[in-house]
């Protein structure tokens, strides 16, 4: 009989192309991409080995028998070896412990059987034998190598139902399920249907190419302007060096001016300008894996030999001169970071927490150069992150505490309102402070939850009290910059108030000013509210951003003055304080002393025209069983 070989040659030649496009382009070194070239080249050795073995066994009598099963036997070796690639590919896909080596040697077993049968099939003719015209002929048992290969795709099938959803995206799963239900018809046609086409070259092309296409490309984890690997590339390098006990020195900078630069041109210029910086980086390190995280960030993996002082010292010097493009010149300053390999990182997200921790570093440390990666600022870091992680945990399950410190009336004495403050309580680190949470919860994006989790408390609160009983007028809560900037806030509060029945005038939301708070969708948000029945206290006056035009420029009907300017003028020679609260007075809007600490500051304040008074002198933050004990007492 004649093999029809149509299938295997179209196969052949693209898979061809497959491997050397492959084969061509930098890949991220992670096991899972070993795997996977092992693979396809397992796929493509099967395919050529198809190829020759069908035509020696086409032509019995031109080539000698010792050949003809020589071809063969390595043929069904491949055959038995494609199916455990798979398997083996999956198993990086999926292994979130270390790898283990008696696990895939109990894995490799059908396949070494498989193997073993088809080298002593010559002595056995069992999966095939030639008779005496040197005619090949199907044996018993090359049903084997079918059973086989449905057994790596079952227990790939497995793994993909019970782990796919918690792991891999749906497009990822989607071209998983593709391999394997293309391997299993092409298996099918083969081995009932079709013995003499080879129908399994080319479902393994097809099923190949889904996983190629989908996730596996050398491009997927490329960031487009660099060429460079992304963080996702990074995530997936270092979890798995992690886990294997290693951890690489590395060392990267970043573009000291990257955020404004991003503002000044325009994206064709800051991709061709990061391309520039790129190209040379290569021509540097050219050997390394080199990642481009995004906001200026490039990171590069050192080999042992590799010195990263010297690299440094190249890439300071083309810093030193500009960039060009299109004639125009743009100067980027760098600031590097190194790390030489000795902190144990448990993970990515601690690895990026302590580069941003040592970029910080390096701007206080009056603008160093480079950062070296200390014990000291990685454990800085794990803080950070063990702190974003318990405000994320306290966010999800509606745990943010309110403690509220009372504000006095500097005429009556009495309790007159309190300042909402939130509290995030951790079984381990006890009560973390708003100074350390507040700010991650801003860069995470999760203040919005948080804020609106603490107003909802509040809200709570004054529909669960009497409050003209307390003699309280209102709650201050604090709003936040990112929350003003955000369009959706103002909504959303009107939407807290209606859901708890709580009268507007019950709320003071207190603003500190800074430039999120001067665009027009703050503002928006601001008017919103104020014209609903909301009132607003100027927070934190006297720091920072805080001006006299912003104090009329919206409704501010409080201004709150800040500790640090209460504690510096008190006592000072100088009026300003008292020309200030008159001035304020003036115009109509009352003023809170913040931070009264002892007597005589209670009564400076009030001489000089304070209506409030806030501060540990009366009583610090307190949690609410404790603030209404207290509210009680004092305005009995
Ligand atoms: P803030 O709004 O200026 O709140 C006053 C802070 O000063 C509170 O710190 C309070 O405990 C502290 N304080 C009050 N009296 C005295 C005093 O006499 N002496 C001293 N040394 N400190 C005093 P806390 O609770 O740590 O809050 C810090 C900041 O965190 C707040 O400053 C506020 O900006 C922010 N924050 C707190 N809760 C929230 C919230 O729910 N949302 C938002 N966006 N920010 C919040
Ligand atoms: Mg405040
Ligand atoms: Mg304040």
């Amino acid at each position: 009989m004649v093999w029809n070989l149509q299938y295997d040659l179209s196969a052949w030649f693209v898979f061809l192309i497959l491997i050397a496009y492959y084969a061509s382009k930098r890949n991220l070194p992670i096991q899972r991409n070993y795997a996977f070239f092992t693979l396809m080249m397992s796929s493509f050795m099967l395919d050529t080995v198809d190829i020759i073995a069908s035509y020696v066994a086409s032509f019995p009598g031109r080539f000698p028998t010792q050949l003809n099963y020589a071809v063969n036997v390595i043929y069904y070796m491949v055959l038995a070896e494609v199916p455990f690639s798979f398997s083996f590919f999956c198993s990086f896909l999926f292994s979130r412990q270390r790898a283990n080596n008696a696990r895939y040697f109990i894995q490799a077993i059908p396949m070494f059987a498989c193997i073993i049968t088809a080298i002593l099939t010559p002595w056995t003719k069992y999966v095939f034998y030639l008779d005496i015209q040197g005619v090949f002929h199907y044996g018993p048992g090359r049903i084997i190598f079918f059973y086989e290969t449905m057994f790596y795709l079952a227990a790939c099938l497995y793994e993909v139902i019970m782990n796919g959803r918690q792991m891999l995206m749906v497009a990822h799963l989607f071209s998983l399920y593709t391999y394997i239900v293309v391997t299993a018809i092409g298996y099918v046609i083969q081995f009932f249907f079709q013995p003499y086409a080879q129908v399994v070259s080319l479902a393994a092309l097809i099923s190949t190419l889904a996983v190629f296409l989908t996730f596996q490309g050398p491009d997927y984890y490329r960031e487009r302007r660099t060429g460079f690997f992304d963080a996702r590339g990074l995530q997936l390098t270092v979890t798995e060096d992690y886990r294997r006990g290693l951890h690489r020195p590395f060392s990267g900078f970043i573009f000291e001016n990257y955020g404004a630069l991003k503002n000044a041109y325009t994206e064709e210029i800051v991709t061709a300008l990061l391309r520039q910086v790129a190209t040379y980086v290569r021509t540097i390190a050219p050997k390394n894996t080199t990642f481009y995280l995004r906001n200026g960030v490039f990171l590069g993996l050192l080999g042992s030999k590799d010195d990263a002082i010297v690299m440094r010292d190249q890439l300071n010097e083309r810093f030193q001169h500009p960039f060009v493009y299109r004639g125009n010149e743009y100067t980027l300053r760098p600031r590097f970071f190194y790390d030489p390999g000795l902190i144990p990182y448990e993970s990515y997200e601690e690895l990026r927490a302590t580069v941003w921790a040592a970029i910080s570093k390096a701007r206080e440390d009056n603008n160093a150069l480079s950062v070296l990666i200390t014990e000291q600022i990685y454990e800085k870091a794990r803080q950070t992150f063990a702190i974003e992680r318990a405000t994320i945990e306290a966010i999800v399950h509606n745990a943010v505490e309110v403690y509220y410190q009372p504000i006095i009336s500097a005429e009556t004495g009495k309790v007159v309102s309190a300042e909402a403050l939130a509290r995030v309580c951790d079984r381990q680190m006890g009560i973390i402070m708003p100074d350390d949470f507040i700010p991650i919860a801003e860069r995470n994006g999760s203040i919005s939850r948080l804020g609106e989790q603490v107003f909802a408390k509040v809200c709570e609160f004054v529909k669960n009290h009497d409050m003209e009983a307390l003699g309280l007028d209102y709650i201050e809560v604090n709003l936040s910059p990112i929350q003003c900037a955000r369009s959706n806030t103002a909504q959303r509060y009107l939407d807290i108030l209606k859901e708890y029945e709580v009268d507007p005038s019950y709320i003071n939301l207190e603003i500190t000013e800074t430039e999120n708070t001067q665009g027009e969708v703050a503002r928006n948000n601001i008017l919103r509210l104020s014209s609903r029945g909301v009132d607003f206290s100027l927070d934190d006056y006297g720091t920072g951003y805080s001006n006299m035009v912003n104090t009329i420029r919206l409704p501010y009907s409080i201004i709150k003055l800040d500790r640090s300017l209460v504690n510096e003028y008190y006592c000072s020679d100088s009026n300003i304080l008292l020309h200030l609260i008159n001035h304020f007075n003036n115009s109509g809007k009352q003023v809170v002393a913040e931070g009264i600490e002892t007597e005589e500051m209670r009564d400076a304040l009030a001489q000089m025209g304070c209506s409030y008074l806030q501060g540990f002198f009366y009583s610090p933050p307190l949690p609410q069983a404790a603030f209404l004990r207290y509210v009680e007492e004092q305005n009995k």
